[in-house]
Order: C-alpha cells, then sequence, then structure tokens
C-alpha cells in the first residue's frame, strides 16, 4: 500500500469509528425505548388485571364508576344533606361520591387515593348515613385520635377502644354495639383488638346477627402486605372479618398501593372481588427536585437555611431527617440562623411532640425538622415545602413525605437532597427488612436519573402510566435545560472492580468510601491501582458512577453485623464477570458540566470517553431517534464492535 493512502486510512477509519459509535448511540436509545415500553406495558397489564379482578358484573368496573356518581339512589338525598349538615363540606372530592355509592350499595370497596384526598369522609358520611355502626380498623392509636377530635368538634358520634381504655369504657362500648337505640356511628379499633381480644369479638358477632354491623373500613390497608412501605403483623389476622361477617361492607383504604400490594390485601382480607377506584397519584402543584448534596455539612446548612429564609420566607415546612441525630443538628442549626425550626422525632415525650405541631399548625414555628414519625395523620394544607435532608427509604415513604406539601392546591416544592454516604446509611438499616434493599434501590435510582420527568418515574411506581408532558415543567427534569451526556464508565467499572479483587486479595474489606479513597488515590497505598492513575473527576461523578455499578449489580453491598452497628462493605457483584469482555460497555449519562471533564480522559489507557456529543439528550423524557451519524474530528477510537453488550443507566 502506498504511503501516500496513509492519511486516506486513517481518515477512514475515524470515519468508520465515528459511525460505530452513533450506532451505539441508537442501540442505545433503542434500548431505552423498550425498557420504557416493557415498563408501560406491564403497567397496562396490570390495570386491565385489577380492572377485572375488580369485575363482578359488567357493572362492577372501574370504567363504569360514571354509574357510581349517580344521584338518584335511594340514599343520595341523605347523603347529600348529611354532607352538609354534619361536615359542613359544600361539595365531593374526586372519586369521593363514587366510592361512598358504592359502600351505601353494599358492594366491598378498595380506594386509593393520595394522602389528603379525603378517604376518611367516604365511610364517616356513610357511617352518619346508616342504621347501627361502622366498625373502623386503623393502625395507629394517634391517628384513631386525630379523626375522633375532628368528628367529636362536628357532633358524630364516634370512639375508640385500645390498650388504654378504661374498663369502664370498654363496658360501655360493648353495651352501645349491640344496643338498638344507640347513637354510636364510628368504633375506631386497632387491628391486635381483632387479632386479641375474643371479648370484642364475640360482641361483634352479637351486633352483626342483630343487623347492627353497617359496614367495616379498614383504614391504611397497605398495613396488610409485606410489600408495602408499612407493614403490621397484626393486619394479617383481619381476614377474619370478612370470613365471619360476609354480609357487612368492606372498604379498604390506602394512599399507596402497587397492584401487587392490592392483590395481597384482597387475599388477607379475603375479599372476593371489591370495586376499585383508584384516583390518579399526580399532585400538579408539587415542584419535584433533586439536588446533590453538599458533602460539607455547613455548606449544606447554608443552602438550607438560604431556601427557608429567602425562597419561603415565612411559609410553612418541613425538613425531614434520616435520624434523631440529624434532626436535632439540623434544628440547632437553623434555630442558630434564625429560623424558627423544631425538631419531631419518635423519642420525644409526647407533651413535647404535641406542642411541637401545635406550633407548627398555628404557624408559630415555621419548620418542623422531623424524621418520618412526623407522619401519618399531618394534615396541614399551606405546608410550601418539604426539604429531604437524606432520601427516604422507598418511593413509597417518599411519595408519602414530599405529599405533605401543597395540600391546599397552591404551589409547593420537594426537594430531596440526593448524599452518597446516605445510601449505605439507610441501607445497614433496612437490611433486615424483607425487600427493604430493593426499595432502596429504587429510591436510589429515582434520585440518579438525570433525564426522566419525576413525575414519570413517580408515575411508574405506582403502576400508572404517563406522559412527561402532562408534567407542565413542574420538576426539575422537565424545567431544566441542562442537557446529560452519554458516557463510556466501563473502564471506570473496571478499576473499581480491580480495587475489589486487589483488597479481596489483601483480606481487606473495603467501605464505599475507602472504595472511593482508594479509587482516588488517596487512603492506604496498599489498596491503590499502582498502573492506573486516579480518575479526574470531580468527586459526586465518581460517588455517581459507584453508585450507578451498585445498582447495576457490578458490585454489591455486603453487610457486617457487630454489637453495635450494621456496616455495609463493597464486593464485587454478580454482573462483575461480564465486564472482564473487552467488549462489555457501560453507559452512563452525566450532566454537561461534569462530561467537559470526561472529554480530557485520566490516563492514555483509561477509555473512559464521552460518545459523541450528538447523543446528548435534552432530558425532557421523551424518546428521541438519534440524529443521522456525522463525522466527529474530537471522536475517538473505540473498541466496542455493534454486538458488543452496551448497559445503560
Ligand atoms: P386522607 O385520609 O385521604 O389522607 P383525610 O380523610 O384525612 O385524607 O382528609 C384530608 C383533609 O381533606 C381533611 O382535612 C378533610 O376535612 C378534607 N376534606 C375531605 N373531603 C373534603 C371535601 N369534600 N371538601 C373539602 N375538604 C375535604
Ligand atoms: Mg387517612
Ligand atoms: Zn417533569
Amino acid at each position: 500500500m502506498a504511503d501516500g493512502d496513509l492519511p486516506a486510512l486513517v481518515d477512514e477509519l475515524e470515519h468508520v469509528t465515528t459511525e460505530l459509535q452513533a450506532i451505539e448511540v441508537q442501540i442505545q436509545e433503542l434500548l431505552e425505548r423498550q425498557q420504557e415500553l416493557i415498563q408501560s406495558k406491564r403497567a397496562l397489564k396490570t390495570k386491565i388485571q385489577r380492572l377485572s379482578e375488580g369485575a363482578g358484573t359488567s357493572a362492577d368496573t372501574e370504567a363504569s364508576s360514571e354509574d357510581w356518581k349517580r344521584q338518584d339512589f335511594p340514599w343520595s338525598q341523605q347523603v347529600q344533606e348529611e354532607l352538609r349538615a354534619s361536615f359542613h363540606l359544600d361539595s365531593f372530592r374526586t372519586l369521593q361520591l363514587e366510592t361512598i355509592n358504592a359502600t351505601m350499595a353494599a358492594k366491598d370497596v378498595f380506594l386509593i387515593m393520595p394522602t389528603g384526598g379525603g378517604k376518611s369522609l367516604c365511610y364517616q358520611l356513610p357511617a352518619v348515613c346508616s342504621k347501627g355502626f361502622t366498625l373502623v380498623i386503623c393502625p395507629l392509636v394517634s391517628l384513631m385520635e386525630d379523626q375522633l377530635m375532628v368528628l367529636q368538634r362536628l357532633g358524630v358520634s364516634a370512639t375508640s377502644l385500645n390498650a388504654a381504655s378504661s374498663k369502664e369504657h370498654v363496658r360501655w362500648v360493648h353495651g352501645e354495639m349491640t344496643d338498638r337505640q344507640s347513637q354510636l356511628k364510628l368504633i375506631y379499633v386497632t387491628p391486635e383488638k381483632i387479632a386479641k381480644s375474643k371479648l370484642f369479638m364475640s360482641r361483634l358477632e352479637k351486633a352483626y346477627q342483630a343487623g347492627r354491623l353497617a359496614r367495616i373500613a379498614i383504614d391504611e390497608v397497605h398495613c396488610c402486605s409485606q410489600w408495602g412501605h408499612d407493614f403490621r403483623p397484626d393486619y394479617k389476622t383481619l381476614g377474619i372479618l370478612k370470613r365471619q361477617f360476609p354480609n357487612a361492607p368492606l372498604m379498604g383504604l390506602t394512599a399507596t398501593a402497587t397492584s401487587q400490594v392490592l392483590r395481597d390485601a384482597h387475599k388477607i382480607l379475603c375479599v372476593q372481588r371489591p370495586l376499585t377506584f383508584t384516583a390518579s397519584f399526580n399532585r400538579p402543584n408539587l415542584f419535584y427536585e433533586v439536588r446533590l448534596k453538599p458533602s460539607s455539612s455547613s455548606d449544606f446548612i447554608e443552602d438550607i437555611v438560604k431556601l427557608i429564609n429567602v425562597r419561603y420566607k415565612g411559609q410553612s415546612g418541613i425538613v425531614y431527617c434520616f435520624s434523631q441525630k440529624d434532626c436535632e443538628q439540623v434544628a440547632l442549626s437553623l434555630q442558630g440562623l434564625g429560623v424558627r425550626a423544631g425538631t419531631y422525632h419518635a423519642n420525644m415525650e409526647p407533651r413535647d411532640k404535641s406542642r411541637v405541631h401545635t406550633l407548627w399548625t398555628d404557624n408559630k414555628m415555621q419548620v418542623v425538622v422531623a424524621t418520618v414519625a412526623f407522619g401519618m395523620g399531618i394534615d396541614k394544607p399551606d405546608v410550601r415545602f418539604v426539604i429531604h435532608h437524606s432520601m427516604s427509604k422507598s418511593m413509597e415513604n417518599y411519595y408519602q413525605e414530599s405529599g405533605r406539601a401543597g395540600r391546599d392546591d397552591q404551589r409547593a416544592d420537594c426537594i430531596l437532597y440526593s448524599g452518597f454516604g446516605d445510601i449505605f446509611r439507610i441501607s445497614s438499616m433496612v437490611v433486615m427488612e424483607n425487600v427493604g434493599q430493593q426499595k432502596l434501590y429504587d429510591m436510589v435510582r429515582y434520585c440518579q436519573d438525570l433525564r426522566r420527568c419525576r413525575r414519570v418515574l413517580i408515575a411508574k411506581h405506582f403502576d400508572e402510566v404517563w406522559d412527561s408532558a402532562q408534567c407542565n415543567q413542574m420538576c426539575d427534569t422537565c424545567s431544566s435545560e441542562r442537557s446529560c451526556e452519554a458516557v463510556d464508565i466501563s473502564d471506570y467499572g473496571r478499576a473499581i472492580l480491580q480495587i475489589l479483587r486487589r483488597a479481596a486479595d489483601l483480606e481487606e474489606k473495603l467501605t464505599p468510601l475507602k472504595l472511593l479513597d482508594a479509587w482516588s488515590g488517596r487512603g492506604a497505598p496498599k489498596l491503590r491501582l499502582p498502573q492506573v492513575p486516579p480518575p479526574k473527576l470531580p468527586r459526586p461523578q465518581l460517588e455517581r458512577i459507584i453508585t450507578h455499578l451498585l445498582l447495576q449489580q457490578y458490585i454489591r453491598e455486603d453487610f457486617s453485623f457487630t454489637a453495635y452497628a450494621t456496616i455495609s462493605y463493597i464486593k464485587e457483584g454478580p454482573k462483575a464477570t461480564a465486564l472482564r469482555g473487552p467488549d462489555h460497555q457501560i453507559i452512563l449519562h452525566m450532566r454537561d458540566s461534569t462530561t467537559a471533564q470526561v472529554r480530557s480522559p485520566a490516563s492514555s489507557t483509561s477509555r473512559a470517553s464521552p460518545l459523541p456529543s450528538r447523543q446528548k439528550s435534552s432530558g425532557s423524557g421523551d424518546h428521541k431517534r438519534p440524529p443521522p451519524p456525522q463525522r466527529s474530528p474530537k471522536a475517538k477510537k473505540s473498541r466496542s464492535s455493534p454486538d458488543a453488550s452496551i448497559v445503560i443507566d
């Protein structure tokens, strides 16, 4: 071959390489689209299944919920009157009338409605409009008390039975249950009452036989299922109710029910084909945002204080923290900087808790810095922000917690600070829970996602099918101009695995932080890789890469239990061997600002490089076909072949 051909050949090689890379991008986009379609298919199948399960007769389908909205039932007039007279409300909210009509028609009903949607009215109003009493199962005494307080104020006769009830009170309630003259409309009990009190069950039996048990409402019905975020063993025993009292209509209510949880609940409660009403989980007035947690705690506090004192000046909000210690520290720092803040966590005296709750409700305290203990029953309408100091332990939890914002339908913000260390703190905490880690990783996936609409991600989690166009730019992804770029991180992955193998040979266990140190050329020299220079990326990007490898199972967590703590170490994951193949690629999306740094690779040996810039995705969450391949003078030589396996975030 003539010498003069060399530049032409080099040119052609570059051309071919560029085209190959473009094909990779297309494959990747198609794979992504495939994933989306698979998910949509799954969600649609679930919906269809849910509908057909709920369909006893053709009228019993969700699609016919219009029929349940009618106002010409024999009870319609009374229901309307009591709505005004007893509850002082003018109109029904979404799905309330349907649910009330269905239960008045003695159907078994499941109502899935976001927190704050107004589920309680759906059994309280029918209780007032029916003969006899309604039995309400409620998981927490505090929740019962909140509802009883409201009912008492409205003058609706209701009471509760729990472990703290006096003998006289118990006797009185038992008497009322069978007394035909009784005006008692609602009896709230904890599930343990059903599970453990034979006496109470025998009274229920008598009341049922006397036609006094109007219906049974099971609030927070997801507590039945281990798949829910709030499993309570006593809920498992509630199947006895439908078996013993088959003719008393049952109503299950929850804010969080994936199809799996619902199916579980049907089985556990022995309800055959409940009519299911599902309200959308979309909260159009909430703005969702995920931020990177600043690494210095003083920067972090400053960030939060700025938000509270500037953007939310004088407005009410919640800061959720991982631990009581975090709560106390954050509250102290906020107070020190002039913010009216108080703490709320499980270890406080009930008196102090209710003091904080009241001050906050009355707007005498701007912010409650709380653990998840500040939860069910919090119903302040004008919460303008919910800040997560750490991510939640599951998407269900996050939805619930962030959902306390904006109950008045005015705009409110949900800001989540995502931090690398938090993954492992929470992981060590949930390790003993059945599906704890799986749920946490779903949460982490949500935080890692730079490209999809937050609403689409949330909707997917709850088996809803959603289109990012409906977001109305009410999330960071949809409203952001920032684009991101697909980056090949395979060599980084290989370096990480090399470090892990080296550590294993040395019988050293690596915590995530130690791994990060060794990779960035810090810490014990024996753990570092002498032949691979540390990557020249900012730390958050290194964390992002490790997190990605974890979610994709190239690496995994391995827990060590001591008397004092559970420690998470990093080991090779089940997919580590795949990365041994030279053509296996892992692609991760990075923000532009960071990919600029990736452009100058860490070393000549590093193959990590951005793919051609045309594969930037705008982050709209929509699928876009990549433009046709172009020649790029910057394109680097790629060893990948078209059949290389590509793994994307
Ligand atoms: P959920 O149990 O779904 O979380 P709740 O039953 O506690 O919600 O109700 C939340 C709030 O909404 C309560 O303050 C309640 O008074 C209010 N609410 C319920 N129904 C209506 C309605 N039809 N109109 C106005 N407010 C309502
Ligand atoms: Mg409720
Ligand atoms: Zn969006």
